[in-house]
């Protein structure tokens, strides 16, 4: 496990949201602490380009690739509240509902971490 230095956190968000194009976004590094399961979470506004982001006191992965992680969410926040909404409209089963949500958060949490992971490797190649 890695101590999280909360310092380096402002500026890592800089450098990422200008290298992911999310300048666009105001993220406020937020006093509480994610989810005891999650090393990480960034919480979007609905309608707005905000988002709060809550990191543990220690994580497994490294910060630069949690800030990443964190960031790409974004791309896909939009798109998910969409589609959770259409699902609790449409499927009345509660228990396939709770089945298909999961799956889905499933596969988006592997698809960022994976995207995470080649971002960060480019960074190593550049030594941006
Ligand atoms: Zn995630």
């Amino acid at each position: 496990m890695n101590k999280v230095n909360r310092d380096r956190i402002p500026g890592l968000l800089k450098k990422y949201q200008a290298i992911l194009r999310l300048e666009d976004w105001d993220i406020t590094l937020s006093d509480e602490k994610p989810d005891e399961k999650n090393q990480a979470e960034i919480d979007p506004w609905p309608g707005k380009n905000n988002a709060w982001l809550r990191i543990a006191e220690e994580t497994h992965d490294n910060l630069d690739h949690i800030v990443t992680h964190e960031l790409l969410h974004l791309y896909e926040c939009r798109r998910n509240d969409f589609l959770e909404t259409v699902l609790r409209e449409h499927i009345t089963d509660a228990a396939a509902l709770n089945i298909i949500t999961q799956e889905l958060r499933q596969y988006q949490e592997i698809s960022v971490d994976k995207l995470a992971g080649v971002i960060e490797s480019l960074m190593r190649r550049k030594s941006l």
